[in-house]
């Protein structure tokens, strides 16, 4: 089968693989027909985010049909339309009882994407614990949106969201974009900072109906006197100290950007003014909502989509978000929101 193999820091080629086998009576094969590029994907290639073992299959983003079987499995028949969750966890280490699913103990090493191959390949085995129905109404590329809002709604639900919030959203690739959107669903308004020009006109057009203010800089943002914002989401990794004269005392920081990054911040000043500084990682629990809020509309799948290519045009396709494979550089200049790779023809 056709796999997209990151074999080391820039390199990236689509490579021929064996097809994976049924491991146990519970597992599925499935065919994957779509799966999302995310900035996880990007950030492995650029070798900023070291969680990765290649040589590695990459994509954790993907829907697909079920091809097989195992003979235990009960919910899933082959022909079944599926989304794939990659966040495997085992169930029954101390984080898996205490309803820390996305820290498993066993996650290194079973990252789908990450650690363990992924799903930008033609075939992917899991067990049905992992399998969802993708929802008549949403195409395999609407439905590979189901992982990152999944992510997007664990933030969510680790923030105090109080009726009236403001915000401000760093970056608005789609992790920022779907955060602003459900964040709005909870009645949040406020500023959303996208340095690159295309990326930003495009993401106007989706969160200007929303009620978001978009802007080039956070210079920009609060030069007309903006500031006191009662949450702020960091996507693209640039939250620094600098950032806390313009948040309210008690407010909320959620840092979600995974990249290695330092950053020199006054604690006392966080003591002060009640200010929390919050990680979050994968999906807990949130695979379902996120699934029903893409299949009811609430949020917009289709609009959050600016890119569909072939497996084949990936490592080219990758400039559109700023990675140059041949010069190996990397540039925040991204020209697109959500790129979808169709892997497999229907
Ligand atoms: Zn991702
Ligand atoms: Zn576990």
């Amino acid at each position: 089968m056709r796999a997209l193999v990151y074999s080391g820091p820039w390199q990236l080629d689509v490579l021929d693989r064996p097809v994976p086998t049924l491991s146990s009576p519970t597992d599925c094969l499935v065919r994957v027909m779509a799966c999302g590029i995310c900035g996880t994907d990007v950030g492995i290639v650029r070798d900023v985010y070291d969680a990765s073992r290649p040589p590695v299959v990459l994509g954790h983003e993907a829907t697909g049909v079920v091809v097989q079987t195992g003979a235990a499995v009960r919910s899933f028949h082959a022909g079944d339309r599926v989304v794939i969750n990659p966040t495997f966890f085992c169930g029954t280490c101390r984080f898996c009882r205490t309803g820390r699913t996305n820290h498993c103990a066993l996650k290194d090493g079973t990252e789908a994407g990450v650690s363990s191959d992924g799903t930008l390949a033609e075939y992917y085995v899991t067990s049905e614990r992992f399998l969802h129905p993708l929802p008549p109404e949403l195409s395999y590329e609407e439905g590979a949106l189901t992982e990152p809002l999944g992510c997007v709604l664990t933030g969510v639900n680790q923030l105090i969201v109080r009726p009236a919030a403001t915000c401000m959203v760093l970056g608005l690739g789609p992790v920022g974009l779907l955060y602003a959107l459900a964040l709005g669903m909870r009645g949040v308004r406020g500023t959303a900072i996208e340095p690159a020009a295309d990326r930003g006109a495009l993401a106007e057009k989706v969160l200007a109906p929303h009620g978001w203010v978009i802007r080039a800089s956070v210079a920009d943002a609060t030069a007309e006197g903006g500031g006191d914002f009662d949450i702020l989401v960091d996507t693209s990794g640039h939250f620094d100290a600098s950032l806390l004269p313009f948040m309210a005392a008690g407010s909320q920081v959620l840092l979600v950007a995974l990249r290695t990054r330092r950053a020199e911040i006054d604690l006392g000043l966080l003591a002060d003014r009640s200010i929390s500084l919050i990680g979050s990682i994968d999906s807990l629990g949130t695979f379902d909502d996120a699934r029903s809020l893409l299949a009811s509309g609430q949020i917009p799948a289709a609009s959050l989509i600016s890119h569909v290519v072939p497996l084949e045009d990936v490592p080219a396709a990758l400039s559109l978000l700023g990675c140059d494979l041949r010069q190996k550089a990397y540039s925040p200049n991204a020209a697109a929101l959500k790129v979808i790779v169709r892997v497999s023809a229907e």
